[in-house]
C-alpha cells in the first residue's frame, strides 16, 4: 500500500479520473476494479479501512439458501459463482466449511422442500462446491453433534461453503488497488462537496489525525459508504431523498474447546437463521436483524442482543450448556439496506443499488460481500457511461480476476506450507509459527519473517514474536497506524483469545512505537485507547 503522507500530498495537488469515498469491501472493491484498468484512481476513508461494516460480518462466502426460500436463484447463482472466484483470487483468505442444515419434525420448511433447495444449490454452484450436499440420518448427526437438540430431529443436510477474514480481505484488495497505482488514505473523511456548473468539481476532506482540511479533485466521484449513505448524501446536496433501512446484526465468539463444533450449524430462529460457525481460531454466533436508525460508528451489542443469541444456542445445543460466562467477545455491524417498503427489518432486499446524482456522484450500497467484486465491476460500468467513447474504450477491462496478492496463488499457498518447515530450521523458530504466518500470508510470510527478526530477543516467547512481526508488516503494508487499528483489524486476538491478546500488549506497543516515533507517553496513550475501546465494544459481555 502506499505510504500516507505521500498519498496525501498527491490528493492535493493532482486531477483523479475518480476519487472514491468509503474505504469497506465496496470502495476498496471498486478501486481495484478502476485502478486495474487504468483509471487515475484516489479512495478516502473516515476512520480506518474496514472499520465500517466490513470487519463486522458474519465473515461468511456464501451463495445464501435462504433466498432460495423466496426463489432468487439469480442472487445464489451469483454469489456461488463468486465464492468460487474467490477460493482462486485469496486462497489464504477464503477457506471452505462444510454447514450442517438439521430439520425437526414441524419446523417451519419441510424436510423435502429443503432437499430440493440443497439440489438447487449445489446445481447453481455448477457442482463445482468442495462437496457436494447430502443427507445425514439422526444417528450420522448425533455421532457428529453430540450436544445437539435430538428431540423431534429427523436428520440433517450437509452443505459446503466457506469463511473468511472480512477485513483483511478488503486491506488485501486495497493494497492490490495501490499495485495498479490507486492512491488511497485512512482517517480522511469527505466533508463536503464543491459544485460548478451543476457538478461536483472537488470534495472537502478533513485529515482526521490533524484537523487540516484539503479538497480532492476528480472527474467523477464515487460514494462507497455503506450505511452512511443517508449521512454523506445530506452532506453533499441538500434535496438528498432518504435510501436506506439499517439494520444492526450482532455476533458472540466463543473458544473451539468450549464449544466444540466440527463443522458450522445453521439454526432457525423466527423467520431469521442463526449460525454456529467453527474457524481455525475461534467459533462465532449470529447473527441478529434489527432496525438501526442510529449513527452506524456507535454500534455495538447490547444485553438483548446477547441473550437472542444465547437463547438460540441453547436450544439447538441444550448439552453444550453455554452460558454468557463462556462468551469470550462480540461486535455488531450495521447492514446498509436499501429501504424498499418491506414489512420487517428481515425481509428486506439484501440487492445492492447503483445510482448516479447527474452532479457527477455515483452512489453504491446494499449487498453482499460475497459479490463484491461484480458490484464493483457494476459501478465502474457505471461511472464510465459517464466518460467519453475513446475512454470507455481505453478502460474496457479491469484484472480483477487476478490473485489479490501475487505472492498467495493457490500453488504458492501450497509452496508456503512446505517453505514453512525450512524457515522454522533456518531462523529456529517453532513450525507452528513459521505454517501460521504461511497460511496467513503464502510466500510473502518469508519478507514477514526477515522483517521481524531483529526484534525476536525481547519477545517472550515465539507467540508473542509472531504477533509483533504481524505488526510490522501491518505498519509497511497496510497503513496501519494505531494499537487499536491493530488489534481489531489485523488480528483475531479480541475475539478469539481469552485475555483478549492483551498480554502481548507491551511488546507490540514497544515494536510499533519505535517504527511509528512513538515517545513513552503515546505509547501508553495508545494501550489506554485500546483499553477503552475493549471496554466500549465488550461492555455487554464484559461482566461475566
Ligand atoms: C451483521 C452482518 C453480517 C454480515 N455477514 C455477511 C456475510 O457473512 N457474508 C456476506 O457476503 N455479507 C455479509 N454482510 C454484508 C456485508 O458485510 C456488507 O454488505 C459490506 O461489508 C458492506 O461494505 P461497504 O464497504 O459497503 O460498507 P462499510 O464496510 O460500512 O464501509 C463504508 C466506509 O465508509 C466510511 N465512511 C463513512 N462516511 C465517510 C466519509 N464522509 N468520508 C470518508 N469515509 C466515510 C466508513 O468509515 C466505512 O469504513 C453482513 C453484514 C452485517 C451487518
Amino acid at each position: 500500500m502506499n505510504k500516507r503522507a505521500s498519498a496525501l500530498e498527491k490528493m492535493r495537488q493532482q486531477e483523479f479520473d475518480i476519487a472514491i469515498i468509503g474505504g469497506g469491501i465496496t470502495g476498496a472493491g471498486v478501486a481495484r476494479d478502476a485502478a486495474s484498468r487504468g483509471l487515475k484512481v484516489a479512495l478516502v476513508e473516515a476512520a480506518d479501512f474496514a472499520s465500517g461494516t466490513s470487519s463486522r460480518s458474519s465473515k461468511l462466502i456464501h451463495g445464501g439458501i435462504r433466498y432460495l426460500e423466496n426463489l432468487e436463484f439469480h442472487l445464489v447463482f451469483e454469489a456461488l459463482s463468486e465464492r468460487q472466484r474467490l477460493f482462486e483470487m485469496a486462497p489464504h483468505l477464503v477457506h471452505p466449511l462444510r454447514f450442517l442444515l438439521p430439520v425437526y419434525e414441524g419446523g417451519r420448511v419441510p424436510a423435502w422442500k429443503m432437499g430440493l433447495g440443497m439440489m438447487a444449490y449445489d446445481a447453481l454452484s455448477l457442482y463445482e462446491a468442495p462437496e457436494l450436499s447430502e443427507f445425514l440420518d439422526v444417528q450420522e448427526v448425533h455421532q457428529e453433534f453430540p450436544a445437539l437438540e435430538t428431540q423431534l430431529l429427523e436428520g440433517a443436510f450437509a452443505y459446503y461453503d466457506a469463511y473468511m477474514d472480512d477485513d483483511r480481505l478488503v486491506l488485501e484488495t486495497l493494497r492490490s488497488a495501490c499495485s495498479h497505482g490507486a492512491v488511497v488514505a485512512n482517517y480522511v473523511k469527505a466533508t463536503g462537496a464543491q459544485l460548478a456548473n451543476q457538478r461536483v468539481t472537488s470534495l472537502e476532506c478533513e485529515d482526521q489525525l490533524t484537523h487540516t482540511k484539503f479538497t480532492l479533485t476528480a472527474r467523477h466521484f464515487v460514494s462507497t459508504v455503506g450505511p452512511w449513505t443517508d449521512l454523506l448524501g445530506q452532506k453533499l446536496f441538500r434535496d438528498w431523498k432518504k435510501m436506506l433501512r439499517p439494520s444492526k446484526g450482532v455476533h458472540l465468539t466463543f473458544s473451539k474447546s468450549r464449544f466444540q463444533l466440527h463443522d458450522a450449524v445453521v439454526m432457525a430462529a423466527e423467520s431469521r437463521i442463526v449460525f454456529a460457525i467453527p474457524r481455525h481460531e475461534m467459533v462465532i454466533v449470529g447473527t441478529t436483524d434489527t432496525d438501526y436508525p442510529g449513527d452506524p460508528a456507535e454500534v455495538r451489542a447490547e444485553e438483548d442482543d446477547v441473550r437472542y443469541i444465547l437463547k438460540v444456542i441453547d436450544r439447538y445445543f441444550p448439552g453444550a450448556k453455554i452460558t454468557r460466562k463462556d462468551i469470550i467477545g462480540c461486535y455488531a455491524g450495521v447492514r446498509p439496506l436499501i429501504d424498499d417498503g418491506a414489512a420487517t427489518e428481515s425481509k428486506t432486499s439484501r440487492e445492492h443499488l447503483i445510482w448516479t446524482d447527474p452532479r457527477a456522484v455515483t452512489f453504491v450500497a446494499g449487498g453482499k460481500y460475497t459479490t463484491y467484486r461484480n458490484m464493483a465491476q457494476q459501478t465502474v460500468e457505471e461511472v464510465l457511461s459517464y466518460f467519453s467513447l475513446e475512454e470507455r474504450a481505453r478502460w474496457a477491462h479491469g484484472q480483477t480476476l487476478e490473485p489479490l496478492n501475487p505472492l498467495v496463488s493457490e500453488n504458492l499457498l501450497e509452496r508456503a506450507r512446505s517453505e514453512a518447515r525450512r524457515w522454522a530450521e533456518d531462523w529456529q523458530l517453532p513450525e507452528s509459527v513459521t505454517i501460521a504466518l504461511a497460511e496467513r500470508h503464502g510466500l510473502e510470510a518469508e519478507k514477514i519473517i526477515e522483517q521481524a527478526l531483529p526484534v525476536r530477543a525481547r519477545c517472550k516467547d515465539p507467540e508473542e514474536w509472531m504477533w509483533c512481526a504481524e505488526a510490522l508488516h501491518a505498519i509497511t503494508h497496510t497503513m496501519c497506524l494505531s494499537l487499536t487499528d491493530f488489534y481489531l483489524r489485523r488480528t483475531h486476538l479480541i475475539l478469539a483469545r481469552e485475555d483478549h491478546g492483551l498480554t502481548f500488549v507491551p511488546a507490540i506497543a514497544q515494536v510499533m512505537g519505535e517504527r511509528l516515533g512513538w515517545d513513552g507517553k503515546r505509547q501508553n496513550d495508545e494501550i489506554n485507547a485500546l483499553q477503552n475501546q475493549l471496554n466500549w465494544e465488550l461492555h455487554a459481555t464484559l461482566s461475566r
